[in-house]
Formats: C-alpha cells, structure tokens, sequence
C-alpha cells in the first residue's frame, strides 16, 4: 500500500526524489540500484521516518518478487493452492502506459511464467510453448465465482467472468479471441470451452461430454499443418455455449467462416493438407499388422479411433460417418486423376483419362457412373439458342473442374458436419435460454504476396476491431458520463469508413467485385479498373510500378494485394455438369449435399449465383448481429518468438503484435483521451508545490485543485466530479515543473 500512495511522506525534495526514484525502483526493481542513489542516501541519512519507510518498501518490494516467483512454483507442484493476486496484474495500474513499460512487464510476467495480464478487461496472453499446470479441474475450482483481483489474471478468470454477468445480468455473453496464426487462439478457445462446462455443470453427464468433443471433431476437418503451427485452423470459429437461465448447459451451436478449401488440392512446402485425409488414410488402409508402420503413421491411426469416439459420442449415425469417410477417400481419389490431351482432326484441345484407376475409384466411393463421371470432368454443356452444345474441355479446363469439385465436396461436407453437429447438440423446441459465443478467428494477415483470402480475412478483422473500438469508447464514455465530463471528448481513430469502403452497396469494393465477377469478359485488368474508378479514398490506391495490384490502409497497416484469381476465387464455380452427376448418386448424403444450396444469402433469393464476397459478407453480418447482442470480452493472444520456444521473448515481435492486436492503440485510446484521472485530493497532494508553499499543506478540494491547474498553465484539463481529468502530457508537465520549483 505505501508503494502505491506514497504522497504522505513525499513532503520535502529529497523525499521527492526519493518518491520517484522508488517509482522507478517499482518498474526496475533493483535494491542496491536504489539504495546506493545519492538522493536516497541523503534522505536517508536525514530521516528517520524515511529510512523506516523505505526499508519498509524494499522488504515489500522483494517480498512481491518472491511471492510472484513462488506462487509459480506452488502452482506447478500443486502442494498447495494459495496464490495471491498482485499489483501489476493489470497493466492499467500503472502509472506509465507507453509501449517500453507495456512491454517491460510483460517480458519479466513471461520470464517469470505469468503468461496472462490484464488490461483493464482485456486479457493478454502470452503463448508459454510448453504446458503449465494451470488448468486442472482444482484451478477451475479455484477461479469459480472470484472477484477478479483474487487470483492472478487467468482465462479461467475471463470465462468465470463472462458466465457470472451471463448468469446474473441474464445476459448473452460473447468471449472475442485475436492473434496471429500460432498465438494460442485455439488453445484458448479450448480451455474456455472447459471452464465454461465445469461451470455449467449440466446433470447430464453425456452432453458434457458431447461438448468436449465438438472442438476435436471439427479442427480435424478445419485444421492443418502449417509452416507456422502444426495445428493450424484454417477456419474462423464461433462457438456459443447454450445455458439455461439458472447457467446450466444446454447445448452447443458452432458457426464456421471462410474455409481455406483450396488447401484440398494444393499445400504450400512444408504444409499440409487438414488433418482428417491423414487420419483416414492411416486409419482405413493401414489395417494390417501396425508394427511396420512408421511412428506418425501410429500417431494418425490413434486420431483416428479419436475422431471414431467423437463421432460416435456426438450421435452421428454408422451411416453417415461411412458416408463421410467415402466421401473423403472419393476425395483423396479425385485429386490423383490425370489428364492428357488427344488431339482428333476436329477438335485439338480435348482431354481424356489415361489412367483410369483414380477415377474408377472416385466414382465407385461416390457411388457415381465412372463414364459419367469422366464425361463431366472432361466436357461440359452449353446452351446456345435453346440448343445444348457439348463442349470439350482442355487439360487445364478439365484439371480445373477437377479441382473445384473437389474443393466443392469438401467445403459441403465441412459445413454438412458442422450443421449436423449442431443439430444433434440442441435440440430445436427446448426452453430459451442464453449463451456464450467464443469466437476464434485469423488473425491479421500480411503476407510478401496477399490474395482474396487476405482480403477476406483482413475485412473481418477490420469489422472485430470496429466492434472492439465501440466497446472500448463506449467503456470510456460511461466513465466520462458518470463524472459530468463531455463525453464527446473521446476522439479515436474510427475505422467505419475503411469498413463503408468494403461493405457499402452498391458501391463498395465486395459489391464492385461482384459485378465484375459476372461478366464473362471481366480480366484482372478490368476489375483493378473498376475499383480505381470507384474507390476514391485515402484508404485505397493503386501502385504505379506493380501492375494488378491495390493497396488497402487497414488499422493495422498498409497491405498491398494481387487481384490475380480474384474472380475466379470469388465465382468459386462448380460446373453444372459436376452438379447434375453427383446429384445422381445413391449416397444420401451426397445427394443432400448438393441439393440445394446451402447457405442461402439475399443474393441466392434474388436467384443470382451466390459468390463468395457475398456469402461472406452475409455471414459476417450474421456474426456481428449474434456478438453485439452479448456483453463483450476481449482475449489478446500473442506469441512471444516465432521458434515456438518457451520462455523466449523476442520484444520486436511482442511489439508488432501489440500493435495490430489494439493494445497499443487501446492506450493511445487512453492517452487521446484524458488518461490520467486522479482523484482531486490526490492530485492536490501531489501538485501543491506549484501554487503553495511547502508548509502551507492546503486541503484536498475543488477550489484548490483549480488554483494549482491554473497556476500551472496547463490546458485542456477538465475537473470532474470526483477526479481530475488530465491529458498524458499534463502528467509529464506537472511532473517537470514540479521539479523546477523545488
Ligand atoms: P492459433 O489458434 O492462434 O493459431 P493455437 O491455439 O493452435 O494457435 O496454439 C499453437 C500452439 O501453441 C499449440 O499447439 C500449443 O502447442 C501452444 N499453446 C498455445 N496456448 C497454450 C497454452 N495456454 N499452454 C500451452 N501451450 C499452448
Ligand atoms: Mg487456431
């Protein structure tokens, strides 16, 4: 307590000093460092009561070091579980909030295993890359129903939270995680997901167990090996956690945005596909003796009983898990057809399959004619004058159709399982109740080369920061409301308009994009053309040196992308001839999987093709409509090294991701805003000195807090009702000639 509010002894220069000096010792605690400082010595020597003090404080100091130290240590070998809270937990506590002391805490927090910090109610959290003892069933216990500064930060702590106000403000709650691919998003996701099921412990022990499966069963279809995460989720993920109003669980939903599907058929080096094609292939063709297979392969074969187990736990049907796997070898099948072209005297560039064994395959698991099949693959209709016309198709085209049915049957039956999984979750006609949504998206992406699946994820990136933003200013404003000042005054860089640009119709880029994306003529060329023309802004422009390019300024920085395959990316067509013969299997879930569109939009009731930008804009609507009805929380997830190695911090990187996460933007928020608030007898206190003298002491009061903010000159400065209101800069001023005075 003394080393928070030392203004009680700071009442001559040396003591002044010294007042600072520990502040600093507070940031870099050092006791020799202090001790040794002629100031202090001074002091020291004069006063008695100083000396009683300080030594107070170096024995407090040291004794919160060890107590951080060893709280870590009793955590990990769990022989008690007595751990306090301590002051910098929450990064708003300090007194500087600039990006070096942001940063300095969070590398001795991460030095010292305290991977998780508050800022305000935002929850940073550092990547450990090793695993902690911290979240057994007895730390659950542990962070149920606490107040937040009775246990160190914790996810566990931000779950409890977002239950607890669900519980008694009967309201939805919505858990917001950001980072870059690898930052611990997902694992974060995970443990909410247990938290939040230990608390809403349901009598029925099966759905509790249903729910821990959700997550396994789906990131074995959405997630892959990358270069940058071995465990990579290649899709954006809001999970809601359905309670009853009593905070019972009832259920799960899950909704799945921007599939990476091309990943089907093509992998970067050193990627892979996702990761359910290596676990059927280990698990249905490796049948005989396992001693001969390599050690991944086991691995693969024992993923495989567990997505078995989900499966089975979840309550799909024998049939349709047999369907899915047939579907998915179909797939694997599918990607090792190959075509040559044969030349004939009429037609020059017609394909044919040399090799019919693939396909044979594909057909047979997909319960398709082979002849029909090929036929689709290597011809398609057209319809001229009322007449149909039957085209053939080149090696390129046929490769092409090839590629989009397989990325069409994959995308379908990723979403087929996850409308399946949410069906068998909840059950429609049960009683309302409310929920948690956790959302686990891409992260901000800007790569040496970015394409529409940048974009896309940069547009969803832009609208969660909106969001986050509105919830920040909102916080604030409340604060400013309740103390009688302007609320007005809370000025941030707002990043609606770089979302109009995006989104607006008709005129936004999505919307141009899709009105190029239906002509047949349009080329990349046209489409650059046609944002140039419309997109007059100073968040876009167009490079001179680098052709087919555009450049977007986004909130996180400027990202330069290459409309090369735009249109065809956002048509993603499926030739109707593929269509009309899948349509012909015996597979009912095939059958149902190309019935009918999935997903309906606007656009699909107006009857026009859906595009991609349409859906995705569509379903980003969705998830905003379903998160700005619950009270947010924010989880900023950052990765400390890109070695994926435990306790190294690599302070550029942290920075980096301060910055695009909005932490860093979170504190310039702060420092526009009035980011000093003290409260009136503090700051008189504290700043007498400039307008009285030393012995005079004056009272903490309104009228006196004005004399010394008029004294010295500052501007801008608003008194509330409790509290001064000060800009960053008028700390440091007050601070500097408070030293020129004495
Ligand atoms: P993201 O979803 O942000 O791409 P993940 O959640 O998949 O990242 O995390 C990447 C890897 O980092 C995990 O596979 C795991 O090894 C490690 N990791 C992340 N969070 C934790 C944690 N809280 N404890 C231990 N390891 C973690
Ligand atoms: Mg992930």
């Amino acid at each position: 307590p003394t080393l928070r509010h030392p203004e009680h002894w700071c009442r001559s220069f040396s003591h002044f000093i010294a007042q600072c000096l520990i502040k600093d010792f507070e940031t870099r605690p050092s006791v020799t460092h202090l001790l040794e400082h002629p100031f202090i010595k001074q002091a020291h020597g004069k006063d008695t009561s100083l000396r009683q003090q300080l030594s107070v404080l170096i024995r407090e100091q040291q004794d919160v070091g060890n107590r951080i130290k060893t709280r870590h240590e009793r955590i990990n070998t769990r022989k008690t579980l007595i751990i306090e809270s301590c002051p910098d937990d929450d990064l708003v506590n300090l007194e500087v909030l600039d990006e070096e002391t942001i940063i300095a805490h969070l590398q001795r927090r991460y030095q010292e295993l305290q991977i998780y910090t508050y800022v305000g109610d935002i929850l940073i959290a550092l990547n450990p890359f090793q695993t902690l003892n911290i979240y057994s069933p007895q730390f659950s216990k542990l962070y149920h129903g606490m107040k937040r500064s009775t246990n160190p930060p914790h996810i566990f702590a931000t779950a409890d939270a977002a239950y607890q106000s669900m519980v008694t403000l009967s309201k939805d709650q919505c858990i917001i995680i950001s980072g870059e691919s690898g930052a611990g998003k997902t694992e974060s996701a995970h443990l909410i997901v247990q938290h939040l099921t230990f608390l809403g412990k349901a009598n029925n022990r099966t759905l509790r167990e249903k729910i821990l499966q959700v997550n396994p069963l789906v990131e074995a279809f959405g997630n892959a090996c990358t270069a940058i995460n071995d465990n990579s989720s290649r899709f954006g993920k809001y999970l809601e956690m359905k309670f009853t109003p009593t905070g019972a669980v009832m259920g799960a939903k899950i909704s799945e945005y921007l599939l990476e599907k091309s990943r089907v058929i093509k992998q970067a080096t050193g990627e892979k596909n996702f990761h359910i094609f290596y676990y059927i292939y280990a698990g249905l063709y490796h049948q005989d003796n396992l001693k001969k297979y390599s050690e991944s392969v086991k691995l693969y074969k024992e993923q495989f009983d567990a997505i078995q187990d989900c499966f089975r736990i979840i309550g799909f049907t024998e049939e349709e898990v047999n369907s899915v796997y047939r579907i998915l070898s179909a797939i694997l099948n599918t990607g090792n057809i190959e075509f040559t072209s044969t030349s004939s005297q009429h037609q020059s560039d017609k394909s044919e399959v040399p090799d019919s064994e693939a396909l044979d395959n594909a057909a047979a698991l997909l319960s398709i004619g082979s002849e029909e099949l090929q036929e689709a693959l290597t011809s398609h209709c057209v319809v001229t004058r009322g007449e149909t016309i039957i085209r053939t198709n080149t090696v390129d085209k046929a490769t092409d159709v090839r590629d989009a049915m397989s990325k069409a049957l994959y995308g379908r039956l990723f979403s087929w399982i996850v409308n399946r999984i949410n069906a068998l979750m909840c059950s429609d006609g049960q009683i309302i109740g409310m929920n948690v949504g956790i959302l686990d998206i891409f992260g901000f992406e800007n790569f040496k080369k970015n394409s529409f699946e940048q974009l896309c994820i940069n547009i969803a990136n832009e609208q969660i920061q909106f969001y986050f933003n509105q919830h920040i200013f909102a916080l604030e404003q409340i604060e400013y409301q309740s103390e009688g000042v302007d609320a007005s005054l809370v000025e941030y860089e707002d990043n609606r308009p770089i979302l109009d640009m995006f989104l607006q119709k008709p005129m936004g880029l999505l919307s141009l994009l899709d009105e190029e994306s239906r002509f047949p003529q349009a080329t990349d060329q046209t489409l650059v053309d046609k944002f140039q023309d419309n997109l007059r802004n100073k968040y876009f422009w167009t490079p001179k040196r680098v052709e087919l390019c555009f450049g977007i300024q986004h909130y996180a920085g400027k990202v330069l992308y290459n409309v090369g395959g735009f249109l065809e990316k956002n048509r993603d067509t499926l030739p109707a001839d593929i269509v009309v013969v899948l349509r012909t299997s015996e597979n009912k879930l095939l059958q149902q999987l190309f019935s009918s569109p999935l997903t309906k939009t606007e656009e699909t009731t107006n009857m026009r093709r859906q595009t991609v930008a349409s859906y995705f804009r569509y379903s980003l609507m969705d998830l905003l409509s379903k998160m700005v009805v619950g009270t947010p929380h924010f989880v900023r997830c950052i990765k400390p090294n890109d070695d994926r190695q435990a306790l190294r911090f690599n302070k550029e990187r942290v920075m980096v991701q301060l910055r695009y996460t909005g932490i860093l933007e979170t504190v310039s928020i702060r420092r526009q805003g009035y980011s000093h608030r003290i409260l009136i007898e503090e700051f008189v206190n504290r700043y007498y000195y400039l307008a009285f003298r030393a012995h005079q002491m004056p009272e903490g009061s309104r009228e006196n807090a004005i004399i010394i903010l008029q004294k010295a000159k500052l501007d801008n400065w608003v008194l509330g009702k409790t509290k001064v209101f000060l800009k960053y800069y008028h700390v440091e001023q007050l601070n500097l000639m408070l030293r020129e005075v004495i």
